[in-house]
């Protein structure tokens, strides 16, 4: 038993550092986007992720999925109360420790059998549906290989470890009624009385190994789940809530100015203005990064876009109402967030690998054509869908801002746009001089 004590504490503490060093290292990587401060109107980001985040108020726009995702967002997080009941009893030796409450623990384990059942079948109805339903959305071209593969090993592990729950609280209670010591009688078992049977007929000797084998399965199973968050999409359970709370309250479609160049203009208008500082440049990962127009890599978008793509739960919701993508073009905002977080951890793992960052002669747009970018109507329906209120649109312009203000890149019919605004101020092909045969009658 001591051994078995020792062993489990160090597993325990091997796994959390590894999650600790896993989170330092998004942070860091959070952290290469430019800062912006956001931090106003704090009520309204309590309510709004009281509202978005925990009470997936977007999700049941679509009620048949929406339910099932809460019930196993919920099903998830109470029954790893228990979990906390199973660390104590594998550190301390002790068994159901929680047995003190009486009648509220009863209540505890019971609802806890019953979420596990509806977060099982929920994910067995999720899998059929991803598997067989061929629901487009599921099956865009950002979702071959690795996306698809993430999600589905994510749904049959939870169905892994609910499923061994279930038989550790069989076994267990097999053994407490033989009177094996240790195991005490305690809670109440409305689903895995049912599996009882199966056991019973076992041997002391068997009925122990297999209890013991679901317990380390089901505990283990949950701290390499842990450790596979952040590399997965299922990261979203943690960061959706802060990536709520940090998001745009205003208009959606109010598209950011720069406040140098709003400077620059000002002061261009009335010359009383002064012209505003030159940018301070920034150091990140051992580089002086100058100020861009708009965003040629990670580096120059807001670590709030950073934090989006790391928040994105590729659930394609945004893709799914986006007219370009509806009418056939290239562009999908899931994938410029996917993308997105690609870049970004292909940037960390070369500034972990040098201890600095040096040009690798790739940038966001290595990724994201041209053609997607200016594909966006910036209706901002994508924005709408999220449930997790990510924006893809303000990547979209950020990157558009630097091919059109630094590559001088554009669309050809935009072209003779900028140059009227440029000559004429305004967008069509008459001077200032014109302006009032407009109004002329016809
Ligand atoms: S804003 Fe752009 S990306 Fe978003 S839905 Fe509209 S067209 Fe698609
Ligand atoms: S951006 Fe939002 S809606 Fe689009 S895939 Fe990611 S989480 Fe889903």
């Amino acid at each position: 038993m001591i051994v078995a004590q020792a062993l489990f504490g160090v597993l325990l503490i091997a796994a959390i550092a590894l999650f600790a060093r896993n989170i330092r290292r998004v942070m860091r990587n959070i952290n290469l986007g430019k800062p912006e401060i956001i931090n106003d109107r704090k009520a309204e980001r309590w309510r709004t992720m009281a509202l978005v985040a925990l009470g997936q108020s977007k999700m049941v726009v679509r009620p048949v999925a929406g339910f099932m995702h809460i019930l196993i967002y919920v099903g998830f997080v109470i029954i790893n109360l228990e979990v906390l009941e199973i660390v104590i009893d594998g550190l301390f030796g002790t068994h159901r420790i929680g047995a003190f409450l009486g009648g509220f623990y009863d209540l505890l384990i019971g609802s806890f059998e019953i979420l596990a059942v509806g977060v099982l079948l929920a994910c067995v109805v999720f899998i059929t549906r991803r598997a067989l339903l061929q629901l487009s959305r599921f099956h865009k071209p950002e979702m071959k290989g690795w996306p698809s593969k993430d999600a589905m090993i994510i749904l049959v592990t939870e169905i892994a470890l609910m499923g061994a729950f279930l038989k550790l609280n069989a076994t267990d209670q097999v053994l407490a009624q033989r009177g094996i010591e240790h195991y005490t009688t305690a809670g109440s078992y409305p689903v895995s009385s049912m599996l009882q049977p199966f056991f019973s007929g076992m041997s002391d000797g068997t009925v122990l190994a297999f209890e013991r084998f679901f317990w380390w399965f089901h505990i283990l199973g949950i701290l390499a789940f842990l450790n596979y968050l952040p590399y997965s999409k299922h990261f979203h359970i943690i960061l959706a809530f802060p990536n709520v709370w940090y998001s745009k309250l205003e208009p959606r479609t109010l598209v950011s100015n720069m406040p140098r160049i709003t400077g620059e203009v000002k002061s261009m208008i009335d010359p009383s203005v002064p012209p505003p500082e030159p940018a301070t440049p920034r150091m990140v990962a051992g580089v002086e990064m100058t100020e861009r127009f708009g965003a040629k890599d990670v580096f120059d978008l807001s670590w709030k876009s950073l934090l989006d793509a790391y928040s994105c739960t590729e659930c394609g919701r945004c893709t799914s109402e986006c007219p370009a993508n509806l009418t056939g073009k290239l562009l999908s905002p899931r994938k410029i967030m996917m993308d997105t977080r690609d870049r970004l951890e292909e940037v960390g793992k070369a500034i972990d690998a040098k201890g600095k960052w040096e040009d690798d002669g790739k940038s966001l747009h290595s990724r994201i054509s041209e053609e997607e970018l200016w594909a966006c109507t910036t209706c901002n329906a994508c924005t709408q869908a999220c449930p997790v209120n990510i924006d893809p649109v303000g990547i979209i312009m950020e990157m558009r801002r630097y091919k059109v203000m630094e590559e001088s890149s554009t669309r050809p019919a935009l072209t003779s746009m900028f140059n009227n605004v440029e000559n004429n101020g305004a967008p069509w092909a008459f001077g200032p001089d014109k302006r009032m045969e407009w109004t002329a009658e016809g």
